[in-house]
């Protein structure tokens, strides 16, 4: 069988403000800006995209912020924390930082074996951090923070689902996932090999309520494919189980298509080429700002209207 997913590719997210954005993911959590764009679908807002050294499938978090946006509201069909991997030895470091930086967090907690601290950003998006011994990625040094401590990419995501059947259905037959672990009302899936970054997690929601979309939202999850080949392989799949995926779509750095998942969350399909390079060397990722060829021609305009960016506030 051929590996049509990776793991996860990115995972995008709304927030309300951009600055607080930046100082929360670059800032605290000393993530590398690797991208500044636009929203391709509403040129207005930026797309913001933080990751490690190159912004590698898997480390990639994103973020449409509209200034002002209410918050959303949490509960069933929705994807709840976003976890990152860190060295076990880095844990104490991180409970440190985030009182340094005044953001309450809750934790150490136990979950499959691993030790994570759970905390929100200033919008309310759910956030962990797992201990684990097993991430050989080299994680992104700031200068900032002690490369031993920092982020290595994704460990997990958190789908909270009031009927996990369906979805269990889509991740094991179609998208190729094992479940691994199990815990009440929590189900670990796994991508190929494993690891940190390619693993899922689906809980049973304990809430009746539906969630709404709004500021420190996921908007949707992305899972990574080898190539233009295997995305291609992967659509025909959905498409013969009776899901309904896009067509593939440019993202500049990465082709994708999306569907939803049976329980109301956006899927996305993503190639890790051709990658955040291909428009900046590496040295200068997310330093200006980077527009589509078809949106060019309003550069002056958009760079007018969005909001100036300090990307070392803290
Ligand atoms: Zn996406």
């Amino acid at each position: 069988m051929n590996t049509l997913i990776n793991g996860i590719h990115h995972v995008t997210a709304l927030a309300s403000d951009t600055q607080r954005n930046v100082d929360f993911y670059v800032g605290v959590l000393g993530l590398r800006m690797v991208k500044k764009t636009i929203n391709f679908d509403a040129p207005d807002v930026y797309h913001l995209y933080y990751g490690d050294e190159t912004g590698s499938p898997g480390s990639i978090l994103t973020f449409f912020p509209y200034a002002g946006l209410q918050r959303g509201r949490k509960g069933g069909g929705q994807l709840t924390y976003t976890a990152f991997s860190i060295p076990t030895g880095a844990l104490s470091y991180w409970m440190d930082r985030l009182v340094q930086f005044d953001i309450p967090y809750a934790g150490p907690y136990k979950r499959f074996n691993e030790n994570y601290l759970r905390f929100e950003d200033y919008d309310g998006m759910g956030v962990e951090l797992v201990a684990n011994s097993e991430d050989q990625r080299p994680g992104w040094n700031n200068g900032k923070i002690p490369q031993e401590h920092s982020i290595r990419g994704f460990h997990t995501v958190t789908l909270n689902e009031f009927r996990v059947e369906d979805t269990v259905s889509l991740l094991t037959d179609v998208m190729q996932h094992t479940l691994v672990a199990e815990e009440t009302g929590l189900y670990r899936f796994q991508a190929g090999a494993g690891g940190s970054g390619s693993y899922v997690d689906v809980r049973f929601s304990s809430s009746d309520v539906r969630a709404l979309q709004g500021a420190g939202s996921v908007h949707h999850v992305a899972f990574s494919t080898d190539s233009d080949d295997t995305q291609l392989e992967i659509r025909e799949k959905l498409l013969s189980e009776g899901y309904n995926p896009t067509h593939v779509l440019d993202r500049n750095y990465f082709h994708s298509i999306y569907y939803r998942e049976p329980g109301g969350i956006l899927f996305e399909i993503a190639t890790n080429p051709p990658g955040f390079a291909v428009d900046e060397p590496v040295a200068e990722l997310g330093t200006t700002l980077k527009l589509p060829e078809w949106y060019e021609p309003r550069r002056a305009q958009l760079e007018e209207q969005l909001p100036k960016i300090v990307a070392e506030a803290r």
